[in-house]
């Protein structure tokens, strides 16, 4: 997915089982999804937000 915070960085949530981080991926009985756990760029804009039932939140 494209960096919601609007830096157009392209980031890469691993969902494999091996290998750290990694993130899961459900699917919402409503058809959205929800990604687990937060995003939390360590580097460029370090941004920081949950996807959570097809929408960004973005952590305090
Ligand atoms: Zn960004």
């Amino acid at each position: 997915m494209i960096c919601p915070c609007g830096c157009n960085e392209l980031l890469q949530m691993s969902l494999h089982q091996e290998g750290r981080p990694r993130w899961t991926f459900t699917y919402n009985p409503d058809k959205t999804g929800t990604l687990h756990p937060s995003v939390w760029r360590k580097v460029g804009c370090k941004s920081h937000f949950f996807f959570r039932k097809g929408r960004i939140h973005w952590s305090e």
